[in-house]
């Protein structure tokens, strides 16, 4: 099977379902973690997709059936991943900046948690003690990632308890007598260099002999993905043997499991995102191609400078020219600026590449517009996994106050 779908697939699967629409290719997700996989193979390591990178339930249902475990930011999340059939030791609730409320909640549904605040591992402490296990979501200081906006492990971030706080996170534990389970890290988005993962790993070393029931090292998500040409993804293979490694020299008195928490590795490439052109703009400078979506339904090149490959599907073989291609809200909103494309008119189709993860998840309806439909490819076919929004919608929470 293929990992890309083609651009007559693309186009039949729009002709059928629609625009704007999000696009899913099961077999790119499967051979994603069968890359993880097998550059682990032989080592103890679990696997937690990041589920914020796509929510669909179908897709949840397709990463579980590959046997994966599932990472979730927020307690619905883990009741998502509960409805799409996971087994609760099988999620893991990495909260942050949460209420404890929430922390509760989670554990009366009986998944992991990690706890990134010495005041709610404190609240924890006292209600719980030793009763039920839990992970340290620390910040190692160290600054990795694609940009500031997705690095979480730096000094000024706001993510995980201060690795320099680390007595006070002792006195909190001895106090509570709690039971730590595992710690974690996630330094940010878009790590391409293996040496972060054992930087953090190397931060660890030290503070792992001070917890006597530790059972794992979870090193978070933030493998990168290639979006352009010529871009690299993380050497998962080095990855794994940089672990191995730094395993081998700091041999630790108890086994521990090794867990990652991949999002955009898993579901990026596997996402596609079809628009279609509206209007055609020229200027004395540009030609703008206006396109029926915005930042509404794909925020991550406003929001994150990100960069998606833009395809003309209804045009393979046109010449190629320079495009400014923005999209119909009433803000700027520039997916891509002087891009060479082949030849569009108004009524293409134009397609946007790693789409799958914090695509659909972080669309809106500013403008009042509809969010898109999302389908899902497995074995050749496209099935509808989410339909897309009606007028209805937007006034279904309303209320008639008068
Ligand atoms: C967002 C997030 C991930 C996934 O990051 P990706 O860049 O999508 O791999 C993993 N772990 C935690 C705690 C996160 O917040």
């Amino acid at each position: 099977m293929s990992e890309v779908l083609s651009h007559n697939q693309l186009a039949a699967i729009a002709d059928e379902f629609g625009t704007p629409l999000y696009v899913y290719h099961a077999e790119k997700i499967a051979a994603q973690y069968e890359k993880l996989k097998d550059a682990f193979a032989g080592q103890d390591v679990v696997f937690f997709y990041a589920s914020k990178a796509l929510t669909n339930i179908n897709v949840l249902r397709y990463i579980k059936s590959l046997g994966a475990n599932i990472d979730c930011s927020s307690v619905n999340e883990v009741k998502l991943a509960l409805h799409a059939g996971f087994a609760a030791g099988k999620i893991l609730y990495t909260s942050n900046g949460i209420a404890f409320d929430e922390i509760e909640e989670a554990k009366n549904l009986g998944v992991h948690i990690n706890i990134d605040s010495l005041s709610n591992l404190e609240k924890f402490g006292k209600k719980f003690g030793h009763s039920y296990p839990v992970g340290i979501r620390l910040r190692p200081n160290i600054l990795a990632g694609g940009n500031l906006k997705i690095s979480t492990g730096h000094d000024k971030s706001k993510f995980g308890i201060p690795v320099d706080q680390f007595e006070k996170i002792i006195d909190c534990v001895d106090k509570n007598n709690l039971f730590i389970q595992g710690l974690h890290i996630h330094t940010g988005s878009e790590i391409k260099d293996a040496d972060v993962f054992v930087k953090g790993i190397e931060k660890l070393f030290d503070i792992i002999p001070h917890f006597k029931e530790l059972e794992f090292i979870d090193l978070g998500g933030g493998f990168k993905v290639p979006y352009k040409e010529g871009d690299s993804e993380t050497d998962i293979h080095l990855l794994a043997e940089k672990v191995k490694e730094s395993f081998a020299n700091h041999p630790n008195p108890r086994h521990l499991q090794i867990w990652f928490e991949p999002g955009k590795f898993l579901v990026s490439e596997a996402g596609y995102f079809i628009t279609r052109v509206n209007v055609l703009k020229k200027t004395s400078s540009t030609v703008f191609a206006g396109v029926n979506s915005g930042f509404n339904h794909l925020i991550r090149p406003m929001f994150y400078n990100s960069y998606h490959r833009i395809e003309n599907i209804s045009n393979e073989t046109g010449p190629r020219k320079i495009y400014t291609v923005v999209g119909n809200i009433c803000e700027t909103d520039t997916f891509a600026e002087d891009r060479e494309i082949n030849e569009i008119k108004e009524g293409d189709y134009l397609v946007f590449y790693n789409a799958g993860a914090y695509g659909f998840e972080m669309s809106s309806n500013f403008n009042s517009r509809l969010k898109p439909a999302e389908v899902l490819v497995k074995n050749g076919t496209p099935v509808l996994i989410r339909r897309r929004d009606v007028f209805e919608d937007l006034l279904r929470n309303q209320l008639e106050a008068q």
